[in-house]
């Protein structure tokens, strides 16, 4: 499977045509769809058609690095004319009159979309089994959850479906999938990207995000995705940035001589699967090697980051979704007997379970007397834990653990379980809570051949900084370039 600054190139060349690409895309998504169920939505005369648009555009010599290259989104994100359901029963017909601002600036660069991937109900869960649509599946062992919420966009990847997917990331669906996945995916900085025109889970830790096999393939879609829109009041005005050209510099004897590796006490302890602690113990191997150095420090408050996310996220949540009504949006029940009635048969048959206990919980911790016990005091440790963590950067310069305390697990293992499942995010909630980038990448596999994550976390703004410390690993290492098995063979000659 090509990365997309192989097919960038390929592209440019001449070697290979947008159209061919997505031809490619297409069969290979046909084939791997039983198996995968990573897609929501295909639209293959759309892509086909903007894939000629890209073809020509190269012609006239207006194409840059991405021109050409088929994505697919999570199907969070809106698209004018192709349907955005939210993987929900709610929003299982709904086709939106825009696109995400995300949408509009990777169609201007050139993607070409293929379709909607499969993603957890409403972005809520970390493994895509609170899909209507059916739970995606991990192409490295199809009984085990691809991870979620935006499990969709990270199996594609995996399957060698498409070089480059977006995903949305509330409290780690970025991260954690492209973990169970053995994929690369970076949360941006809270406000980096736009979050209009997608659908609203909790809005201070929505943040959009990208998949590919490698750091390089991040930074390209990255740089075409972020910039301000005044659409979106927490949207950020900086000057743009060109996070992959410090990618390709090439490496010296020791790239990463003079770094700073914070390693938190709290991600190494009791939890963590023997496996996963001995592939990021070799991980942090490879980067002393390059040359960067670690440090021990301590994040006190993250313990407490996992309740705090499971009050703030649900409170954000019941809120946003109110405009589920039956009335401006999505499914309306078939009978009713008055507009209240209407109200609660409607958000009754359109949500689904996981969604229904947010929305409770969310109406809990907001309620008249619970607000300063609940909500309030999550604030609170909120701040507590953005203090550990602006502390801990004045010692080191990135943030290094495991994604994951395990490996994905079998498909149904952890549904009769909300706590079990919410556990999953321990080490990804709090970039989340602080806003600041975070990215995972592959760096190892279990007994059983599943893939096993690192995370590397840095101070806001410093995606490029985490970006090329990742590309350092992967120049190093091959984790990045690994296929499941039974997926080579499914390429096609001259494909991605
Ligand atoms: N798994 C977390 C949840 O269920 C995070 C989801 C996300 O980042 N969208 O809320």
């Amino acid at each position: 499977m090509k990365t997309i600054g192989q097919l960038s190139e390929a592209l440019r060349l001449r070697e290979v045509s947008s159209v061919e690409l997505v031809q490619d895309a297409l069969a290979r998504i046909a084939v791997a769809q039983p198996r995968f169920n990573a897609f929501i939505t295909v639209d293959a005369d759309a892509a086909l058609a903007a894939a000629r648009d890209a073809d020509a555009a190269r012609a006239r010599g207006e194409a840059g690095a991405l021109t050409g290259i088929p994505i697919a989104h999570k199907d969070v994100l809106m698209t004018a004319g192709m349907r955005t359901t939210c993987g929900s029963r709610m929003l299982a017909e709904f086709v939106a009159p825009y696109d995400a601002h995300v949408v509009t600036r990777l169609r201007d660069a050139g993607t070409v979309l293929v379709g909607k991937t499969n993603m957890d109900e409403f972005a809520m869960g970390s493994s895509n089994e609170s899909s209507y649509f059916g739970p995606a599946r991990n192409p490295w062992n199809p009984a085990h959850i691809p991870g979620g919420s935006s499990g969709g966009s990270a199996a594609a990847i995996a399957a060698a479906l498409v070089p480059g997917t977006t995903g949305t990331d509330t409290g780690g669906s970025i991260r954690q999938p492209a973990a169970m996945c053995g994929i690369t995916g970076i949360k941006p900085t809270y406000g980096l990207c736009s979050r209009y025109g997608l659908v609203a889970f909790a809005s201070s830790l929505d943040t959009p995000g990208v998949f590919a096999r490698d750091a390089l393939g991040c930074a390209l879609l990255l740089d075409a995705m972020a910039g301000h829109d005044a659409r979106d009041s927490t949207s950020l005005d900086r000057p743009p940035e060109d996070r992959s050209r410090a990618l390709r510099e090439s490496a010296t004897a020791k790239p990463l001589a003079g770094l700073r590796i914070g390693l938190p006490r709290e991600y190494f302890g009791d939890g963590v699967d023997a496996a996963v602690a001995g592939a990021i113990d070799t991980a942090l191997g490879a980067l002393r090697a390059l040359g960067a150095t670690t440090v021990d420090i301590g994040l006190p408050a993250v313990k407490h980051s996992v309740p705090v996310y499971y009050v703030i996220a649900p409170a954000e949540a019941s809120s946003n979704l109110s405009r589920f009504d039956g009335v401006r949006y999505g499914h309306r029940a078939g009978h009713y007997t008055d507009l209240a009635d209407m109200y609660c048969r409607s958000r009754a048959e359109g949500f689904g379970a996981e969604v229904k206990r947010r929305i409770l919980v969310g109406t809990y911790v907001l309620s008249h007397g619970y607000y300063d016990a609940y909500y309030l005091k999550a604030q609170q440790v909120r701040r507590l834990i953005a203090q550990d963590f602006a502390r801990a950067y004045r010692d080191c310069d990135v943030i290094v653990g495991p994604t994951a305390p395990t490996a994905a697990f079998p498909i149904g293992a952890k549904t009769d379980d909300p706590v079990q499942m919410y556990l999953n995010d321990i080490f990804t909630i709090a970039a989340n809570l602080t806003g600041s980038p975070a990215l995972s990448i592959p760096c190892g596999c279990t007994a059983d051949g599943l893939p096993i994550g690192l995370q590397i976390q840095g101070n806001h703004f410093e995606e490029a900084r985490i970006l090329n410390v990742a590309h350092r690993f992967q120049q190093a290492t091959d984790w990045h370039l690994r296929t499941p098995p039974g997926v080579e063979s499914a390429v096609r000659k001259g494909g991605p």
